[in-house]
């Protein structure tokens, strides 16, 4: 088994309200899908977090290093792609790129041996993950407070039970969002809160102390992520667990935010911190760090579909006869990407989602949807 070709697919929607969170305005949702096609005409998909033109580029530079190999070395070919651009520093693009390859090829793993890639992993734990609604970001010409408080009681009755709001853009409006939004959604509803690195340290420990009191289950990405001493301020001198790691890509990345005690909740995206093959690492890096890890998930069906066959095998930690389960995220925004690109979407019900159990990521992707969506400016851009 020889790897032919590698593609990549560049997508783009422009959304019909645009939003923000405290780091991004987002008018566009763009996304890269990473096709790796076998000389037998098998193919696996993978998907890589960040932005989509920049993510092609540094594939494509990747390319040529897997053609011609046998597509279930995914350890070797890891390793020999990761030192080709260590040089660089690795973070950023040149891991990011590096996982939609690797989960393409775990993709074409399962395919290959004819089981999901949760089997792979080492078995399905579970079939069903609880998920949390994330939306709540701010949207032009609305009220904030009464916009939020609206959107997430409908999560509730769409049968949620855990909704991430966010913040990072003003300590007192933030902290009137977070009051309205306890009241529309009661006091058993979970409610996790993300700054996306919106506020200096003064900022972000006076918001967990003032919002203490609403039950706040984690405080994500509070700080800048670089300022490792900053998240550990914020986790001494504030009540509420912290939470990161959507930027922190690789292990070596991991191991500095660990050594510095920076999280409660460790944070990794499939598609950004170096595919299944990292993940795995990552997770053992959790552990010993004795700290809980939770999936990012942002992105297309495939990124959702890389998540769930992650989450399948996500052993419970620590073991005990009725352990904690992990909890998906659910992207609730404007994104057709979350259904079009698969021929069967993934949706929740009652705020479970169902783990596909076909062989690799368990999906099938709809080509008509990818030309539907082609991002022409892509054409253009490199
Ligand atoms: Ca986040």
């Amino acid at each position: 088994m020889k790897i032919a070709e590698i593609r990549t697919h560049l997508l783009a929607h422009k959304l019909d309200t645009a939003f923000e969170s405290a780091s991004a305005r987002f008018d566009h949702r763009r996304h890269c899908l990473v096709e790796v096609i076998c000389e037998d005409g098998t193919t696996g998909w993978g998907e890589a977090l960040g932005p989509s033109h920049l993510n092609a580029a540094v594939i494509a530079a990747y390319a040529p290093r897997f053609i011609g190999r046998n597509p279930l070395d995914t350890e070797i070919l890891w390793a020999e792609a990761y030192n080709f651009l260590r040089d660089q520093g690795m973070r950023g693009l040149a891991v990011t790129a590096l996982s939609g390859i690797d989960i393409a090829l775990w993709d074409i793993k399962g395919k290959h041996f004819g089981t999901s890639v949760a089997t792979l992993l080492g078995g399905r734990v579970r079939e069903n993950l609880r998920a949390y609604a994330t939306g709540s970001f701010r949207r032009d010409g609305v009220d904030r407070v009464t916009d939020i408080a609206s959107e997430v009681a409908g999560y509730r009755a769409e049968g949620f039970d855990a909704v991430k709001v966010k913040i990072g853009f003003d300590v007192a409006e933030d902290l009137a969002v977070l009051t309205a939004v306890r009241d529309a959604i009661g006091p058993d509803m979970a409610l996790m809160i993300d700054a996306n690195h919106g506020y200096d340290t003064g900022e972000a420990i006076e918001l967990g102390n003032r919002a203490a009191h609403l039950d706040i289950a984690w405080f994500e990405e509070p700080v800048i992520p670089e300022n490792l001493a900053a998240y550990g301020q914020v986790r001494t001198r504030q009540p509420i667990p912290v939470a990161g790691g959507e930027t922190w890509h690789g292990r070596w990345a991991m191991a500095q935010a660990l050594d510095a005690q920076a999280v409660d909740i460790l944070q990794p995206d499939i598609c950004g911190v170096g595919g299944f093959t990292e993940m795995r690492r990552v997770a053992d890096q959790a552990t010993l760090a004795g700290v809980r890890l939770v999936p990012h998930v942002w992105g297309t069906g495939v990124q959702i579909a890389a998540s769930l066959q992650w989450m399948a095998a996500q052993l419970p930690d620590p073991v005990r006869p009725e352990p904690r389960p992990p909890i998906l995220e659910f992207d609730r925004t404007e994104n057709p990407f979350r259904q079009a690109v698969l021929t069967q979407p993934i949706e929740h019900t009652n705020g479970s989602v169902a783990i596909p159990d076909a062989p690799g990521l368990g999906i099938e992707i709809d080509r008509n949807a990818l030309a539907a969506y082609r991002d022409a400016s892509a054409e253009i851009s490199v």
